[in-house]
C-alpha cells in the first residue's frame, strides 16, 4: 500500500495531483482536496481508489 506523500500523514495514498511547481505526487484524498483549491493542479484519482474519491 502506498501512503500519503505529505509529511506526517499516514493516510492511504488515493489520489495523484499534477502540481505545475512541483514534482507530481500522490496524496490521500484529504490533503488531494487542500491541494486542488490551488490554481493549476489537476487532481486524478488512482485506479482503486476512484470509489473513495467520487
Ligand atoms: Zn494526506
Amino acid at each position: 500500500m502506498e501512503t500519503c506523500s505529505e509529511d506526517g500523514c499516514e493516510n492511504r495514498a488515493a489520489v495523484r495531483v499534477y502540481v505545475p511547481w512541483a514534482d507530481d505526487r500522490d496524496v490521500c484524498t484529504a490533503h488531494a482536496r487542500a491541494i486542488v483549491q490551488s490554481e493549476g493542479v489537476v487532481a486524478e484519482p488512482l485506479d482503486d481508489a476512484a470509489d473513495n474519491w467520487r
